[in-house]
């Protein structure tokens, strides 16, 4: 049998492993914070609708601009975000993860680097060594706030061509504040200058308004977005930036040709026309958030504050072995690897009481 290593793979992919939680068939999954609610019938019914336009015409390459749909999504960050947004700013692709690799395909690749604030979400790393760009692994604080003086020192000392900035932070939830963006921006700009991709996969959960507005007078900062969470259309593989039209016109550069599928644009300006109803279940899932948060402390565990639509707590002398207690007990969370703690996703009312219920047993066993 070949093994991976017997073929002429590149060198830094031997022995790696693919990124991914375990998908495993359990009662209760809030382990890769996903929306637990199906999309609205009304929405179901209007996706058919659309594709099937998209369909009568799929002889045909889609727009490879997707204008249309830059144009809706433009639409809904300039009504949700505080800030007017133009088509040329926005550009879209196959999830926000998709919208990361472009983005290292332009600014990073051989040669460069990328530094982002650890833990934080994984495939920034993994993206970056994809593209062959060096990572470079800056510190948090004990709260895992970023440590914005250790911060800026290690961007000023290994001057990286991309800095990414998660905020709301996978895993941790921890929201990032405007002046530590702003500071870790003029530091970027100074060391080089390099590109500031803000993560905002989590944006819509989050108790604080959108770092989007400081894009304004800043050609070099990128905020990233994704309908996977807020518009629970995860399956539906679309994510979005805003940024310089400067910027779209570089990712344009490296994108693959009609990138976006017909039934993929149709899909998304369905449930873009659906943003009320799906935003009406963000407001559940912040409120459910809110309870996890306050019940896990009043069960005696560590909870980080949380801004995204997941929790991390702890803490777990044996994180591992706690989340094979839970999942013995019927309920999927997460461990990421940040030592002591576990994540999970809020999810339905009752599957949050199933977790809750969960922990609870948890505790009493230990
Ligand atoms: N950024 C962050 C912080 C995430 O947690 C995720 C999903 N886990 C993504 C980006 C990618 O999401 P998608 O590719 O589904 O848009």
């Amino acid at each position: 049998m070949t093994r991976i290593d017997d073929l002429p793979i590149r060198d830094e992919l031997r022995g790696q492993s693919p990124y991914g939680a375990p998908q495993l068939d359990v009662p209760v999954r809030l382990n890769t914070n996903e929306n637990p609610y199906p999309l609205p019938e009304a929405l179901v019914q209007r996706i058919a609708e659309r594709v099937t336009d998209a369909a009568r015409q799929l002889n045909r390459y889609p727009d490879r601009d997707a204008i249309e749909l830059r144009t809706a999504l433009a639409a809904y960050l300039t009504r949700t975000a505080g800030h007017p947004v133009t088509t040329a700013q926005v550009w879209a692709a196959n999830g926000s993860n998709e919208v990361i690799q472009q983005l290292l395909q332009a600014f990073g690749g051989p040669g460069r680097t990328a530094i982002g604030f650890e833990p934080s979400y994984s495939m920034h790393a993994l993206i970056s060594r994809g593209t062959g760009t060096g990572w470079i692994s800056g510190p948090r604080n004990e709260d895992f706030t970023i440590d914005v003086a250790a911060a800026t020192e290690a961007i000023a000392e290994r001057r990286p061509e991309v800095v990414f900035v998660c905020s709301p932070n996978n895993p941790t939830g921890t929201a990032v504040d405007a002046d530590t963006v702003l500071a870790l921006y003029e530091a970027a700009q100074a060391a080089r200058p390099s590109l500031v991709v803000v993560d905002e996969a989590y944006g819509e959960f989050s108790h604080r308004p959108s770092l989007l507005p400081l894009i304004e007078g800043r050609p070099h900062l990128v905020v990233s977005r994704t309908m996977s969470k807020a518009f629970g259309a995860a399956g539906l593989r679309l994510g979005y930036l805003a940024a310089d039209p400067a910027v779209v016109d570089a990712v344009q550069l490296v994108r693959l040709p009609y990138h976006l599928s017909a039934v993929t644009q149709a899909t998304a300006l369905a449930a873009l026309e659906h943003t009320d109803t799906l935003l009406g279940y963000v407001e559940q899932l912040k409120a459910e958030r809110d309870r996890i948060v306050t019940e896990l402390r009043a069960l005696g565990c560590e909870v980080t504050d949380s801004d995204a639509n997941f929790v991390q707590f702890g803490r777990f002398e044996d994180a591992h072995a706690a989340w094979q207690g839970l999942l013995e007990r019927g309920v999927l969370v997460r461990d990421n690897g940040v030592p002591g703690r576990l994540r999970v996703t809020a999810g339905t009312p009752a599957e949050n009481d199933a977790f809750l219920e969960a922990v609870r047993e948890l505790k009493k066993g230990q």
